[in-house]
């Protein structure tokens, strides 16, 4: 039973360049589900994610693949600034240091790369999360909830 997924189209979000879908940069959010949804469609807000993740598995879209979400900020990733250009943006409704990932988010943020996996030949080294690309700046995900996640991608993945 796949999980639900809600359109909720931010205006946060460049038509152009189209994104380069390198890979995913994932993130928590801190605030809940609708909150953050909310959070997103305001335009003077400037910040989206690609997809957002709720508790139970449910996931929003907010900006569509092929366009540019704001949700990573001043970034590096390889040695390349402006990740928001090339990484799509998966966030973790909640905060991860005060709660675990739901099983029920894993497996959604798994039922969601898979298409993309093949399609864009994405393999685990373009995994990534916040705390990586923005050292200093940004803490999400919590380390230990990034490695139950990046070990899940890899076995899912067999990669
Ligand atoms: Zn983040």
């Amino acid at each position: 039973m796949p999980f639900a997924e809600l359109a909720f189209p931010s205006p946060n979000f460049a038509a152009a360049p189209a994104h380069e879908r390198l890979g995913v940069c994932f993130h928590h959010s801190v605030m809940d589900f609708k909150t953050t949804i909310a959070h997103m469609l305001l335009p003077e807000s400037q910040v989206s994610y690609h997809v957002l993740i709720a508790l139970d598995g449910t996931r929003a879209t907010l900006v569509i693949d092929e366009h540019i979400a704001w949700h990573a900020g001043l970034s590096v990733f390889r040695e390349r600034p402006r990740c928001n250009d090339f990484l799509l943006g998966v966030a973790f409704a909640g905060d991860t240091y005060a709660a675990p990932l739901t099983d029920e988010q894993i497996a959604s943020a798994l039922e969601w790369l898979a298409p993309r996996w093949q399609r864009h030949r994405w393999s685990s080294a373009v995994m990534t999360d916040h705390r990586q690309i923005s050292p200093n700046r940004k803490d999400d995900l919590n380390p230990a909830e990034w490695q139950r996640l990046f070990s899940a991608i890899t076995v899912r993945f067999r990669d």
